[in-house]
């Protein structure tokens, strides 16, 4: 699929949930969460069809995120189920990180979450980690789990992710004097760390002077540390960071600008799937439409198709965020 703008998509972000164990501030602030009735969200059954259709027109890899999609009853059947699609030849999942050196109580084996998802199809995990400092985690998160978090990456590495990315979303005040620690810490583990600019996605005063940290900025910080961060635009994953080596090291780190870079969308190769069944042709605007209420109203697997081309249709050419964004949905209801 091609939509006018020449984005070719072969990406889908499946949220199978809204519902997270975490309250991060950018992303769930604290307060009582409404959460989604559960006879709204999509079942496993309806998620497969739907990505079934889409893999018939070129969607090629998938990341099940949320919310927190490890909180989600039953996710390793729906990974399985997904992996034997036809076509479909890249799972990856997003995650907190917390619960993935956790066995499953409904498994009798004693392998952890980690393993059962190796096992299932899942070739890469993208975990969470925005300091390594304990009580920075707990401000940022609202939770204390960094060493939750740690346990769940050395579950990961032991279950034989073809690669674990670190997230760190930049925070001025909050981590802003940690990310030499976090490059570190990487390089040590053999992770791929990526760099994230807040972006007003559950709430716009995450833009303040206080709080934003540019890209720009962070590699500044990083180049005090390390010496000039060396540019690698021949190194690409399926995502939208660019990539520069660490000096001295065969270490990468990725630097995802999504505010700051004015060529950030053109290669966005995505769509979004909502928990409750909205097709979003882009996270950074309010468009979204209800593949769910069509499904359910009896649609054929060629209507289906139909709408999946008519929401490519009209993908935009770039984000809202830089123009006044008011967000009308936590990311957890989208999917980050
Ligand atoms: N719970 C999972 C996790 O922690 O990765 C998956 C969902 S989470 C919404 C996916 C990613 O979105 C995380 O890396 C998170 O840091 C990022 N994210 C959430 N809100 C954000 C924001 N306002 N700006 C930038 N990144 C954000």
């Amino acid at each position: 699929m091609e939509d006018r703008h020449g984005h070719r998509i072969s990406y889908l972000r499946l949220s199978i949930t809204d519902r997270c164990n975490e309250r991060c501030r950018y992303c769930l602030p604290e307060q009582k969460q409404e959460w989604l009735p559960r006879e709204g969200v999509m079942t496993f059954e309806e998620i497969v069809r739907v990505v079934r259709v889409g893999a018939s027109l070129g969607v090629r890899k998938l990341r099940v995120t949320g919310g927190e999609p490890l909180v989600r009853r039953g996710v390793i059947g729906l990974i399985r189920s997904l992996h034997a699609i036809p076509g479909i030849d890249d799972i990856g999942l997003s995650t907190n990180g917390t619960l993935l050196a956790e066995p499953d109580p409904e498994d009798g084996t004693g392998d952890t979450t980690a393993r059962r998802l190796a096992a299932a199809g899942v070739r890469t995990v993208n975990v969470s980690l925005d300091t390594l400092d304990p009580a920075g985690y707990a401000l940022a998160t609202g939770r204390d789990y960094l060493a939750r978090v740690l346990a769940g990456l050395e579950a990961a590495r032991a279950a034989g992710f073809a690669r674990i990315k670190l997230n760190c979303v930049l925070m001025r005040g909050t981590n802003d004097c940690a990310l030499a620690e976090l490059v570190d810490f990487a390089h040590t583990h053999g992770h791929l760390l990526r760099f994230i600019e807040l972006m007003p996605v559950s709430r716009t005063d995450v833009l303040h002077e206080q709080s934003f940290l540019s890209t720009l900025e962070a590699r500044s910080r990083l180049e005090d540390r390390f010496g000039p961060l060396v540019p690698r635009p021949d190194f690409r994953t399926n995502g939208p960071a660019t990539y520069f080596e660490i000096p001295g090291r065969q270490q990468l780190i990725g630097l995802i600008g999504a505010m700051t870079n004015l060529h950030f969308c053109e290669s966005c190769n995505k769509l979004r799937l909502t928990c409750d069944g909205k097709l979003r042709p882009c996270l950074g605007s309010h468009l979204e439409f209800d593949l769910l209420g069509v499904l359910r109203a009896g649609a054929t697997d060629a209507q289906l198709a139909d709408f999946f081309r008519d929401v490519v249709d009209r993908k935009p050419k770039e984000h809202d965020f830089r123009d006044g964004y008011q967000p009308q949905r936590h990311m957890t209801a989208i999917g980050g």
